[in-house]
């Protein structure tokens, strides 16, 4: 039997309806059951659709006409949306986007986990869900007249958009930007050329305080100095008065990775200070911190209720980053153990707990996956453990090390509802019950979703057995 040809062609421009949304926001019509996939379309609309890819069992477009409009479609207000790969759904009302994330972490639940009666929760939202990034990185490169432009990459490319405005970065972010482009404009500093790894001026970087109001900029050259160093401090700090660390980082190499080895101090603290709740961070140059701590509280909030402790209780925070989590968690617990594989991070952790009178919270460098069966063999018995793997989830010797050390409790958070899913079922089967997952809207107007999740132990029967 010969195989069906696809029923469209490339290039063919068809009508086509809507029905659903991929987990991307793209828009999903079907011809004769072939399903295309059409980026900026909505289910329920239709419109006239450009085919562009044909592959066996399905194909892409790309929308040239909406002749019937969702009621959900919204004008983005962002000049360069559909330029910039940075967000996905601007174009969509911000009650669908939350409808459409908690979907999307139900559908992995019932088809990977197999877990359809698990409650998922609405999103938590934002009240205003824009200018809610504290930290960009922003690349320079050269306009057609032979200035200098800072603008994110266009989809799939590394051609820089020359841009005045990023609508979901601090406002604060956006202004230092264009201030240190024009300073660096006038001061004549080449922008860095990644054809022929040339010129001076690569990225700009600036981190917010969002609570504090601290500001730090980063200038990334590939160039040993910056030209002009003295005069480029006086003109930043006479624009932002509040300018907290103005510092040069030095990245000489061929690579995507924005910061290199060398950071100079040209004006300032070495750190801006923030707070997500009533904890204080310091946070250098190359730190990770959470982008949206507005919603960071709303998760780290879930995450402590599910955890539900009562002051006598050891608590396990494999992935702890900076120790974010872990010094939330220390307030209410006896003994915090975080652990972290990036080195830095971990002093930041003890720095951190320092700062804020925490002296029952412990970090240690290491694979989550080593660290924990070790723990695990020396008869470490935590009540609670919390889990904030990477987006390619927990490694199957850390969840088991977790069956074993059989705590009262886990909390996982997660930045995949795939992997998430995938590693309850581990859990379920090895005794554990997911109770509810609840998912955060940390990444407003992007396809991202964060979730966390609650699991119990089952009760042992007296011969042991789980029951
Ligand atoms: N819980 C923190 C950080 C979460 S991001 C917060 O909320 O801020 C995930 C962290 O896991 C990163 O800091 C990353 O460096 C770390 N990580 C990645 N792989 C790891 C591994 N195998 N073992 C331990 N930590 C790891």
């Amino acid at each position: 039997m010969s195989k069906p040809q696809p029923p469209v062609n490339k290039n063919e421009t068809i009508e086509l309806t809507f029905e659903d949304l991929t987990h991307e926001g793209n828009g999903v019509g079907k011809v004769n059951g072939y399903p295309l996939f059409v980026p900026y379309a909505l289910p329920g609309e239709k419109a006239q659709v450009k085919v562009v890819k044909v592959k066996k069992n399905f194909g892409f477009g790309i929308l040239l006409d909406v002749k019937e409009a969702s009621q959900e479609r919204v004008d983005p207000p962002c000049d360069v949306y559909e330029k910039c790969g940075g967000c996905q759904l601007q174009h969509m009302s911000y009650k669908m986007q939350l409808d459409m994330k908690q979907k999307q972490v139900k559908d992995a639940m019932h088809k990977i986990g197999h877990l359809s009666h698990v409650p998922v929760h609405p999103t938590i939202g934002m009240e205003d869900p824009w200018r809610y990034r504290n930290k960009v990185q922003i690349p320079v490169g050269e306009t057609e007249e032979g200035g200098l432009k800072a603008g994110f990459y266009r989809k799939r490319s590394h051609d820089i958009i020359d841009m005045d405005t990023c609508v979901i970065q601090d406002e604060h972010n956006d202004r230092m930007v264009e201030a240190v482009r024009r300073i660096a404009e006038k001061y004549s500093i080449e922008p860095y050329k990644e054809e022929n790894h040339r010129g001076v001026l690569r990225h700009i970087m600036v981190r917010t305080g969002q609570t504090t109001g601290d500001i730090m900029v980063v200038i990334i050259t590939k160039t040993k100095k910056l030209p002009h160093q003295e005069a480029i401090v006086q003109e930043i700090r006479d624009t932002f008065p509040n300018v907290k660390s103005i510092i040069h980082n030095v990245n000489n190499k061929r690579t995507n990775v924005i910061m290199g080895d060398q950071t100079n101090i040209l004006w300032g603290d070495k750190y801006i200070v923030d707070t997500i709740g009533d904890i204080r961070f310091n946070i250098s140059p190359k730190s990770f911190y959470q982008v949206n701590p507005t919603q960071t509280k709303a998760l780290y909030d879930q995450a402590l209720q599910y955890a539900n402790l009562k002051g006598h209780e050891t608590v396990v925070d494999a992935y702890c980053g900076i120790g974010t989590i872990s010094l939330f968690l220390a307030k209410q617990a006896k003994k915090v153990l975080g652990v972290e594989i990036v080195a830095p991070a971990v002093d930041d952790a003890k720095k951190n707990a320092k700062l804020n009178n925490i002296e029952n919270a412990e970090f240690y460098v290491g694979e989550a996956e080593s660290l924990l069966p070790w723990w695990q063999s020396q008869g470490l018995r935590p009540d609670v453990i919390v889990v904030d793997p990477p987006r390619k989830g927990c490694d199957e010797s850390l969840l088991n090390a977790m069956i074993q050390m059989q705590p009262e409790k886990i909390v996982y958070v997660s930045c995949n509802p795939s992997t998430l899913a995938r590693d309850l079922r581990i859990l379920e089967d090895g005794g554990f019950e997911t109770q509810e997952v609840q998912p955060v809207d940390m990444f407003p107007q992007t396809g991202h979703v964060e979730c966390v999740s609650h699991l119990r132990r089952k009760n042992n029967n007296s011969d042991g057995r789980l029951s």
